[in-house]
């Protein structure tokens, strides 16, 4: 009788974050007859997808052109949207509290809530520090550094982190500042004792370095500190900043230490190769919330994109019984890394490529990806 209800009555399915796979689960729900009451917790109304981040910098795209409309998808998904952040899981009574200090209890729960930037040793920078996540709060920022840009001789930023964000921030903001006019801006790259670009091939970092040097942009590689009138370097020597893009590492958010949900020992909530949780079968997460047990993957946005589909499977399959997929990464990935100009470099394992081609390939599948999500070209 019990296993009959579970069928009958609808089952509660909360969403926290609109992430990349989350953004299939809402399409998913929107195409199938489902016995769920699905409740998206976001604190944003828009997603800001990263990819396109760069090119909005650097001016080749309008705002709108890079925010997802997460309302029309939960609408037609049947979602009920709450605007907050969840604040903890109290999986012993199953329910999520939330930032407006609300609790909403689930049956079965789907977490793509992204991660946050390590900041730590740079914090001593105050005011000067922008980190490059949570994206809303770095788009708000950029045209104010832009504006001061303008308006002061001299300007100077550093980017902390040679890893492919770094390195795309630090060419999309060379070219902002020569496109504005700015007068004898300066941008740095500080790359860690890891090099630039770690994971990409010997030729993607040649070409990212030929670049950075053409376009005027210090690449540096140091372990970088945060002080009041810029950053220090481990050698004692220091640098001037006006401003700090932190795209350094990232860490897991704060809120998992409220939760009984087993991480791994950097503090990521634990998956098998289903997305699902170890410890609690009715929690699924995806993206960079989480870490696969069984196979090491780089957090990037595209693996949260392709596991999208195999979530959405897997939260539906898990209610009714049925059989749960796996995500089975191919073995290399391509990434587009922009480079200031209508000009972006290929990188896809020992493969290396760049142009203005390589540009427009992106912008095709970037644009592809936002069509999508109802996002139409201006
Ligand atoms: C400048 C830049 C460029 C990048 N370019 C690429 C690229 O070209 N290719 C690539 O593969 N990767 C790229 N990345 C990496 C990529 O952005 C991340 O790996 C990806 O965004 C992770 O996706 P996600 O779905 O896990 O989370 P996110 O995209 O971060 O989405 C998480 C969502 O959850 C919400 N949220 C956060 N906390 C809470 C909470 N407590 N409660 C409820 N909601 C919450 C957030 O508001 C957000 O909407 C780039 C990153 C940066 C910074």
């Amino acid at each position: 009788m019990t296993y009959q209800l579970k069928y009958i009555m609808k089952q509660r399915l909360i969403l926290v974050g609109g992430g990349h796979a989350q953004l299939s689960v809402l399409t998913a729900l929107a195409h199938k007859p489902s016995n769920f009451e699905a409740v998206l917790i976001t604190p944003n109304a828009h997603q800001i997808y990263s990819g396109m981040l760069p090119g909005w910098m650097a001016g080749h795209y309008k705002k709108e052109d890079c925010c997802i409309d997460l309302r029309p998808l939960a609408n037609a998904a049947r979602a009920r949207m709450i605007s907050a952040h969840m604040t903890c899981i109290d999986d012993k009574h199953q329910c999520v509290e939330l930032s407006d200090g609300s609790c909403l209890e689930y049956d079965l729960l789907s977490i793509n809530t992204g991660s946050e930037i390590d900041t730590s040793g740079l914090e001593a920078a105050g005011e000067r520090l922008l980190p490059v996540k949570p994206l809303d709060n770095f788009v708000k920022r950029w045209p104010q550094i832009l504006g001061a840009a303008l308006h002061q001789d001299d300007y100077q930023l550093i980017v902390v982190g040679g890893g492919a964000a770094g390195v795309e921030l630090a060419f999309a903001a060379k070219f902002a500042f020569t496109r504005q006019g700015c007068k004898r801006p300066s941008v740095a790259l500080v790359a860690s004792q890891d090099g630039l670009l770690p994971g990409h091939s010997v030729g993607t970092k040649s070409r990212s370095i030929t670049l950075l040097k053409q376009r005027g942009i210090t690449l540096l590689q140091a372990q970088a500190g945060g002080m009041a009138e810029g950053i220090t370097f481990s050698s004692g020597e220091s640098m001037r900043a006006d401003c700090i893009i932190a795209a350094t590492g990232v860490r897991p958010p704060a809120w998992l230490r409220n939760t009984d949900i087993k991480l791994d020992e950097q503090g990521y909530i634990l998956v098998d190769a289903q997305q699902r949780s170890l410890s609690h079968p009715n929690v699924f997460a995806a993206g960079d919330v989480c870490i696969r047990q069984d196979i090491r993957l780089p957090r990037s946005g595209v693996h949260a994109v392709f596991t999208g589909p195999v979530l959405a499977h897997n939260l539906f399959a898990s209610i009714c019984g049925q059989k749960l997929r796996s995500y089975r990464p191919r073995k290399k990935s391509l990434y587009l890394l922009a480079t200031g100009p209508r000009h972006a470099i290929a990188s896809w394992g020992a493969v290396s490529a760049q142009g203005e081609w390589v540009w427009y390939w992106k912008n095709w599948i970037d644009r592809g990806f936002m069509r999508k999500y109802g996002v139409v070209k201006r």
